[in-house]
């Protein structure tokens, strides 16, 4: 956790912030190791507290030892009071605030507590832009997550029939994973067959899984916080001319994306190396989301790999950066075809981490 601290302290000491509240839990346990459901950080050049309440005096101590430790109790000793007390302290006129992490009701209280002689600073994407690039600890847990959900989905694979439901293939991918060692999913699986397979988010319902159409598998596991994801698409007995046509489609832009993914790329760049593959092929207006997204503690965090805002500046991939690759075509009323993988952006190029067989 040190060199994360150095490296945000870094950060701060560029932009002139003397003084930093976290309030994203995300943010909070990738900093200190604390993994609490309540909790804030108050971080400064020398300083490095956490405040949490005794249900995690313990926990605390033991997941973030460097961090002093000052116990919130909600009667006497509330957050806004304990800040303002710290403030006083460690000499603080202004403290850098979290602004995309704390509720507007959150700021008022803060603000009314703190007083006219300390003002709060909304800052936004610092601890994120850290975040971005993944370092080795969060790699090797990327990557057991991976594994882990590669290999529920192929143990599935063997068991299910074109009778078994949408919503039984999720749970047996479920327990695959948590009995593989996950601690949880990553988020709610997606096991959409036939047409239900041309909402990119489908839920999983008592449609059975057929035979011949297509049917699109999105899971992952959760490993220390690390989140996997996943998508093959995979039909029982004889698929159409139609699926195959999509397929290919599909997965050329994939392949596409994957050889020409390296650092310098903007974002919106890798974007289009797939884009531009469905769109040739006449597909375009049938593919509605980005190319992809960073994974870590979150699973959708920066960067996003999609096309540019107009007036957002652009976000180029640097090496150490985990990205998801997933093109996808979805036509109504027939279904929809999506592969995804997880790849690593290294010095030269990217390293596709997700080994799951495809069907071509
Ligand atoms: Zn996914
Ligand atoms: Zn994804």
């Amino acid at each position: 956790m040190d060199h994360r601290l150095a490296q945000l302290r870094a950060l701060m000491a560029e932009q002139t912030i003397t003084a930093l509240l976290v309030g994203s839990a995300t943010n909070r346990r990738y900093l200190s190791g604390f993994t609490g459901s309540y909790g804030w950080l108050l971080l400064t050049a020398d300083a490095a507290i956490i405040f949490t309440d005794s249900r995690y005096t313990i926990q605390a101590a033991h997941e973030a030892p460097n961090f002093t430790f000052c116990e919130v109790n909600y009667a006497e000793r509330p957050l806004p009071k304990l800040l303002k007390a710290m403030a006083e302290e460690l000499g603080l006129q202004t403290i850098a605030c979290e602004a995309a992490h704390l509720t507007l009701a959150e700021h008022q209280q803060l603000e009314k507590a703190l007083g006219s002689a300390i003002s709060l600073d909304p800052k936004q994407n610092l601890v994120e832009s850290l975040r971005e690039v993944k370092d080795e600890t969060e790699l090797t847990t990327l990557r057991r997550a991976i594994t882990l959900t590669d290999a529920a989905l192929a143990a599935v694979l063997e068991r299910i029939t074109p009778q078994t439901t949408e919503r039984e293939a999720a749970w047996m991918l479920e327990v695959a994973m948590r009995l593989g060692g996950a601690e949880a999913i990553s988020f709610p699986i997606i096991v959409a067959a036939g047409p239900n397979s041309a909402l990119p988010h489908a839920q999983p319902g008592d449609t059975p899984l057929g035979e011949g159409q297509p049917i699109v598998i999105d899971m992952g596991a959760r490993v220390d916080g690390y989140h996997a994801d996943l998508t093959r698409t995979i039909a029982l007995g004889t698929p159409d001319a139609r699926f195959w046509e999509i397929y290919d489609i599909v997965l050329a832009a994939q392949r596409n994306a994957i050889a020409g993914l390296r650092p310098g790329l903007a974002t919106h760049e890798a974007d289009a190396l797939a884009r531009d593959v469905i769109t040739a092929a006449g597909y375009g207006d049938q593919f509605g989301h980005g190319l992809g997204h960073g994974v870590g503690l979150n699973i959708h965090e920066a960067p996003g790999l999609r096309r540019a805002a107009a007036n957002a500046p652009a976000v180029h991939l640097r090496p150490g950066m985990v990205t998801s690759i997933e093109p996808g075509i979805y036509i109504e009323g027939w279904g929809g075809i999506r592969i995804e993988d997880l790849a690593l952006i290294t010095a030269d190029g990217a390293e596709v981490l997700s080994q799951a067989p495809k069907l071509r």
